[in-house]
Order: structure tokens, then sequence, then C-alpha cells
């Protein structure tokens, strides 16, 4: 298990003539944990999250980055704030420069970097978030979606070891918010530690390693999502609604389906639980296979002619890159969230299917469908455009 890298002791905070905010919190998030606060508007979870950077100061209690007591004198902070990037709720409240560029150079800029150090990070973080050419646009002209991307990049122009996004996807249109959450995902399979905060149920219960559900300044429950939103009592108590895909679950329970196996996470893990009943009568099908195109390398010609013979077939992009490469070569999506799972989905209907997806991600696909396969038994495969098979090479557990 990784260390630890934030923890909070026991913490309190009362806002200046206000109430006590946070009423005794102790926390820990691990290195390269995903970790979502949920909890309903004014449980505190924005000023929890604001501790993590020394934003604010427990009144009591103790906040450590990296076993290290935080420490709230200007230079400490300084280097805090590179190591542990804030993405604020409102973008319009983070951006402050005329143009892109400017903006996201701020942060190098601030630290002393030369002219050519902060071009490479401002051009590496423009390209991590989709926004390569939009260095000369004033960001009031963007839309929601750019702006939060703007904001994303600015932060990742430090390169900090923790991102904490408060409410990520507010603001947004559902396929900014996959943008967003893809984005977060991203960079955690880069080995960043992200720490969001939301009220959306159904975004945290997928897709973090931990849920922390809070009410009134404290923390109810802590723990992995289907164990942290299993407890409908807690749930109730947050004002929180269960996860659809729980509910499920205990309804089909409830009604004395004997469910084998963990509860589900995802549409993937439901469908195992209920074919997992209907096991007599399934007749076995041949699993289809998963092709991924790696979006930054694979050239045209490779993908344009995998496409020609592979007619009719199920595409899905993960990542901006990939989405972006995929408007260029005119190719139409049949999915761009949760697209690993919903290709394992097409395989076990003896269906093939293609992912495109940036460099970084390539390996991501193939450890996601090997652990299904581990899980499962179903083996199914994944290639590269040239039929090689793309293995994690991790082995049988
Ligand atoms: P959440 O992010 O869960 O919606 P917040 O951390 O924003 O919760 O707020 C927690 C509590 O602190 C709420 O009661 C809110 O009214 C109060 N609060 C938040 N910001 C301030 C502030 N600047 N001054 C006084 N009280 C505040």
């Amino acid at each position: 298990m990784s260390s630890i890298i934030l923890e909070a002791r026991d913490i309190r905070y009362r806002y200046p003539r206000g109430m006590e905010a946070i009423r005794g919190i102790s926390f820990h998030s691990r290195k390269k944990e995903k970790i979502a606060l949920v909890g309903p508007n004014g449980a505190g979870k924005s000023t929890l999250l604001t501790m993590f950077n020394g934003m604010t100061r427990p009144d009591s209690g103790m906040m450590l980055f990296d076993n290290q007591p935080i420490q709230y004198d200007r230079a400490s902070l300084r280097v805090l704030r590179k190591r542990v990037g804030f993405v604020l709720q409102n973008p319009d409240r983070q951006i402050i420069a005329p143009t892109v560029y400017q903006d996201v150079a701020f942060g190098p800029t601030n630290l002393g970097c030369s002219d050519a150090e902060v071009r490479d990070s401002v051009s590496r973080a423009l390209r991590h978030v989709g926004l390569e050419g939009f260095e000369r646009r004033p960001p009031h002209q963007l839309s929601g979606g750019e702006k939060k991307r703007v904001a994303i990049a600015g932060v990742l122009a430090m390169d900090p070891d923790v991102l904490v996004f408060d409410e990520p996807t507010s603001g947004l249109d559902p396929s900014g918010s996959e943008d967003i959450m893809e984005l977060c995902d991203e960079l955690n399979h880069e080995g960043k530690t992200i720490i969001i905060s939301t009220h959306d149920v159904e975004l945290a219960y997928p897709w973090a390693d931990r849920a922390i559900l809070m009410l009134k300044g404290k923390i109810l429950q802590e723990d992995i999502p289907e164990v942290a939103f299993g407890n409908p009592e807690s749930v109730r108590m947050a004002h929180l609604s269960l996860p659809m895909l729980l509910e499920l679950h205990t309804e089909l329970q409830n009604r004395g389906h004997a469910l084998q196996g963990k509860k589900p996470r995802t549409v993937l893990d439901m469908m195992n639980c209920i074919e997992a009943l209907f096991e007599q009568s399934k007749k076995p099908t041949l699993p289809g296979s998963i092709t991924v195109c790696n979006a930054d390398t694979d050239p045209d010609a490779l993908l344009q002619g995998w496409l020609a013979s592979h007619a009719q077939i199920a595409i899905g992009a993960m990542g901006t890159r990939a989405k972006q490469r995929a408007d260029t070569e005119k190719i139409t999506l049949s999915f761009t969230y949760g697209v690993i799972d919903k290709c394992i989905l097409k395989a076990l209907r003896g269906e093939d299917s293609l992912i495109l997806t940036t460099a970084g991600m390539v390996k991501r696909v193939s450890q996601r469908v090997e652990a299904y396969g581990r899980e499962s038994g179903s083996r199914i495969p994944v290639r590269d455009l040239n039929g090689t098979p793309v293995t994690d090479n991790r082995g049988s557990p």
C-alpha cells in the first residue's frame, strides 16, 4: 500500500463571524489515491479541501503533507502549493490573465522558471488538457468546459503531486463533465493523487477509490464506495441517494435472488451479477476482441486502413486528444465515457471494438481487460492496430 501524502489530525475550523465548518475531522490520503468527498451543500467539503494546500489553517488539530506538519509562512506555503494544486469550482475565479498562455504561465513564472522552462511547462499543460492552439485566446471567450481546462492547465503547469478539485463538474454539460472526469483518471494513471468534492453520488460511486461521506463538518462514513454507500443509514443521514447500481443490486437481493461476487461498481459488474443468475441457460459465446489505437503515435494510414477493413465496428475514445483525433479523422464515436467497460461488454456479446486513446492510457486498457479476465475467467484479446497482442505482462495472480 502506498504511503500517506496528506493527513488531517482532528482538525476544527470556524469562519470568522460564521459557524464551525469543520468539527473534528481526521483524514488521510495515500499517494495515487482517488478520493471523493461527498455530502450535501454546507457539509464542509470545500472548507476541508482548502486545508490541503494551506489556504485555510485549522483553529486546532494539525494538517500534514508528506508526513510533515504544514507550515503557514509564505515560503512554506509557496512550496506546498507547488505540490498540491487546487482547481476552484468556478474557473472565472481562477483564471486571471488576458490570454490562455499568460494564465497558464503564471505559476511557473512566479516560481522563477526561465522563459524556456515556462514555455515548456505551458505547452505540456495545454497539450495535457487538449487546448493546444488556444495560447492567444482570451479566456472570457471560451466555453465553460474550456475555461475549466485552462484552470486545470494552470495547475498542471506546476506539476503538482496532488490535485484537489472543488466540484469538478459543476456548471458543465454531461459531455464536458465526462471529459473532466476522464482527465482526472488520466492524471491519476500518471501517478497523481486526486481529491474531489461533489454532491453527485453517481459521479463519485464508480470513480473513487475511497468515498468520504460528510455532513455538518464531520465525516459520517469513509470506505471503498460500495461500502461507504452501502450503509443506507449513513447515506440517508448525509441527505444523499443510493447509487442506482447499488439500489438495483439490493432490490434483486430483496426479491430473493442469490447474487454472487462483490457489489457492482459499474454496469459491467452488474451485468456479471445478472448473467451469473442465468448461467445455467446461457450459451457460451466466444468473446470479441478489443483493438487499441494509440492516438498520439499511430499513423493516419494505419488507422484508416484498419477502419476500412472493419466497417460498422463500435469505436470509443478516451481522453481529450483521442477525441480530437477522432474528430480530425471524421470517426463517429459510439462511446466517449466508461469506454473500456463498454468495450468489454461488447466483447462479451462476441463483438469486436476499437479504442482510441492517448499513449499513456494504452496499458490502462490491457490492465483493465486483464483484471476483468482474472476476475471473471473471460479472456478478451487486446491488440494494437497491427494485430499484435497488447499485454500488461502482469501474468495471473
Ligand atoms: P460544502 O463545500 O460542503 O458545500 P462549505 O465548506 O462551503 O460546504 O461550507 C461549510 C459551512 O461553512 C457552511 O455552513 C457554510 O455556510 C459555511 N461557510 C462557508 N464559507 C464561509 C465563509 N466564507 N464565511 C462564513 N461561513 C462560511
